[in-house]
């Protein structure tokens, strides 16, 4: 999954702090020189590594680290901070025209996802009861009218389009009057990309814009891309002003490198970011909740947004109580799993809860549904008093639940074992946030 690496170095180099009970300023640095080469690994800009470090170690000898009762913490918390502050610090989100419609153009180089995530923008839009139009001025790639047709489609907003033969001015102009005629109180312009930037491409791009006058133009790239995404949008951003960043094909293993120096290196926020081909992979991009992610910390709050069309919401608070304090029994680890399987793709998932990517023995469960079906066997087999105290499961009680649930003893070891390391890491994890959450950190 994406930021797997960079996460589980950082990761690595802060359970080194934690297992310290006093930290010495040169453990401080230590630890710095290993996040600055993950930082690096991960195909993070070069100067901005040495802004990102410089700030987190001033930001240590100011509080005195090494005097602290939990130095570990203290810095995690710190690299925290930097690293929200680094992807923009507060969700930054879509501009709205005093006057319909609100005009957001779409721009980036060919296969970035451009198309696709202006179907999931409409998606997004539509979700909060807009009523967004497509327009295509894509008339250079074959298929992209096409493609922007069937999106159109799928969801069931209108797309306008005056086929390939007017020039894509034209088509910006006379769809954003179609909008206006038409009560569509969002437009979403679906401009051309090529494979480099070139001059062409920009000169139209800026008489769509002038024409147009968007309240946003969004550059759509693709995080895989790490460095040369943050270039490209520093072009982009010279030429034409852009308002924002989209950062797709974040569910491949990308190495982070993009979404974390674009930023900083543009000037422009990310707004979305794209977790995959489905139609309803776009989210808004929330810079708290990636820094906890790749810092192993989970994002609870994501998961439970996306939970809440799918769960109870007082259930989804209950367990993440439960997850914070603890107390967390086999009976909830079912729950658990039996909401989570709803909520879409499992990898993803599992990225979004504390400690799992850092748990490899979970992993053989991520992506294979019918695993999943075995854990939930086992558990099952289990007594009410074996899920609400799983100490009690001595060898012959596990060869019973086995035999019960058709499986083998091997896995329901490897299932407790699991479940334990879970609770380790809710443990240290509920430590970490303390009782009201992290400090400083959700709202
Ligand atoms: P465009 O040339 O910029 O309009 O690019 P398209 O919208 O046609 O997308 C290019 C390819 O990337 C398509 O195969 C999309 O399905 C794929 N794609 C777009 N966004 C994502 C994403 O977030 N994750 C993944 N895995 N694939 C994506």
């Amino acid at each position: 999954a994406a930021f797997e690496s960079l996460s589980s170095r950082l990761q690595n180099v802060f359970s080194k702090l934690r297992g310290k009970g006093k930290v010495s300023e040169e453990d401080v640095s230590e630890a710095m020189r290993e996040v600055r080469l993950a930082l690096l690994e991960a195909d993070v800009n070069f100067k901005v590594v040495k802004d990102f470090i410089a700030k987190v170690k001033e930001r240590a000898i100011g509080l005195d680290v090494s005097k602290s009762f939990t130095p570990g913490m203290v810095v995690i918390d710190i690299v925290n901070k930097e690293l929200t502050e680094l992807m923009g610090g507060t969700q930054s989100k879509l501009a709205k025209a005093n006057k319909p419609p609100t005009v957001i153009m779409m721009a980036g180089l060919q296969g970035a996802g451009k198309t696709t995530t202006t179907g999931k923008l409409a998606k997004l839009l539509q979700k909060s009861n807009n009523r967004p139009l497509l327009i295509a001025c894509d008339i250079y790639r074959p298929a992209a009218i096409k493609q922007l047709q069937v999106l159109g489609e799928q969801i069931n907003a209108p797309v306008f389009s005056l086929g390939d033969q007017t020039s894509p001015v034209e088509i910006a102009r006379a769809g954003l009057q179609h909008a206006k005629e038409n009560g569509n109180d969002y437009v979403i312009i679906d401009t051309a990309g090529r494979l480099h930037i070139d001059e062409e491409l920009m000169e139209e791009l800026k008489q769509i814009h002038q024409v147009t006058k968007p309240d946003e133009v969004l550059l759509v790239v693709d995080a895989m891309t790490g460095q040369d995404a943050v270039n490209v949008a520093q072009s982009f951003h010279e030429q034409l002003a852009l308002t924002g960043v989209v950062l797709t094909k974040l569910d491949g293993d990308t190495r982070g490198g993009a979404a974390l120096s674009v930023k900083a290196v543009t000037g422009c926020p990310i707004k979305f970011a794209a977790m995959g081909e489905k139609i309803d992979s776009l989210e808004p991009f929330h810079p708290e909740r990636m820094a906890s992610r790749i810092l192993g910390m989970g994002d609870m709050l994501s998961l439970i947004e996306k939970a809440q069309m799918n769960i109870d919401a007082d259930k989804a608070k209950e367990m993440e109580r439960k997850m914070r304090t603890a107390e967390f029994t086999f009976d909830d680890f079912l729950e658990q799993m039996e909401q989570v399987r709803n909520l879409g793709p499992l990898d993803q998932i599992m990225d979004m809860l504390p400690g799992m990517n850092k748990m490899k023995g979970m992993k053989d469960m991520k992506v294979d549904e019918k695993q999943i079906g075995r854990v939930e066997a086992i558990v099952r087999s289990m007594t009410k008093e074996e899920k609400q105290k799983p100490e009690l499961l001595n060898h012959s009680r596990r060869k019973r639940v086995a035999a019960g649930s058709g499986t083998t003893i091997v896995e329901v070891n490897r299932l407790i074992k699991q479940f334990d390391d879970m609770k380790k890491m809710m443990k240290q994890f509920s430590s970490m946030m303390g009782p009201k959450g992290p400090k400083g950190g959700k709202k």
